[in-house]
């Protein structure tokens, strides 16, 4: 193979390594964000778990209260039922303890759907610690896997760094201006495979003594219509595309 023609296929390699490495640095503060949003979500469902049974627990209080009120007028009323003088009086009396005694009997079935409400409410409690303890850990976990991410992708840049400035010493300037420019123009992707006479990103059909040449892959040879640097792989033509990407047009 032309041997500039090999570095041009080098250098789209690393460049599309390049182009994905940073590209998946610069999607990191969003999916740090997005790992935060997942634990303080956790954390608002377990603080408004809490407040639900303090809540519950508040009314339950409050109920307990009216029905000590209504026991104290209970045993007013008994003390003067024993003291009434006409049977009007202890008609009356009558009258009230029986007001008082349903009006605690009323509260003390309020008292006890409380409970039983309380019941639902600490399992849910219990259920939203469990679900925060998973979501720390989850969340704990990704972070560390995209601090380790973001080592390997920040020395293999370094990598590519160092590996491309050599290519760039040992090639031809004149294909190295056309390879920059094409990059420039077309999103990076600066190399094509042809086959089938066919250029494989653009899809345009080669000129016979163009595909020719190119199937020779022994000189600069440059797509008609997308002007990428054109290579021929024979193991590829009856298989997989090479390594360079395959999606830019
Ligand atoms: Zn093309």
């Amino acid at each position: 193979m032309h041997s500039d023609l090999e570095r041009v296929i080098t250098l789209q390699r690393l460049d599309s390594a390049a182009h994905d490495a940073q590209r998946r640095l610069a999607d990191e503060p969003a999916r740090a964000q997005a790992l935060d949003a997942r634990l303080e979500a956790a954390r608002q469902r377990l603080a408004s778990a809490k407040d639900r049974l303090a809540a519950n627990q508040n009314a339950r209080r409050a109920i307990e209260k009216e029905v000590a009120v209504h026991q104290g007028r209970l045993s007013k009323f008994r003390d003067q039922a024993m003291a009434v003088k006409t049977n009007q009086e202890y008609h009356a009396v009558q009258k009230e303890i029986g007001f008082a005694q349903t009006e605690i009997k009323t509260l003390e079935d309020r008292i006890l759907e409380r409970m039983l409400e309380a019941d639902d409410l600490s399992s849910s409690l219990k259920r939203a610690e469990t679900d925060l303890a998973a979501e720390q850990k989850a969340v704990e976990a990704e972070h560390k896997a995209m601090t380790s991410e973001n080592s390997e992708l920040t020395a293999l840049l370094a990598r590519i760094t160092v590996e491309r400035a050599e290519i760039v010493r040992a090639i031809d300037p004149h294909v190295l201006k056309i390879f920059e420019l094409i990059s420039k123009r077309r999103h990076g992707v600066a190399v094509a495979e042809a086959r089938d006479g066919i250029c494989m990103i653009c899809h345009v059909r080669l000129r016979p003594q163009v595909f020719n040449t190119v199937r020779g892959n022994d000189a600069i040879t440059q797509c008609d219509s997308c002007q990428r640097i054109l290579y021929f792989s024979p193991a590829a033509a009856s298989a997989t595309p090479a390594n360079v990407p395959q999606t830019a047009r």
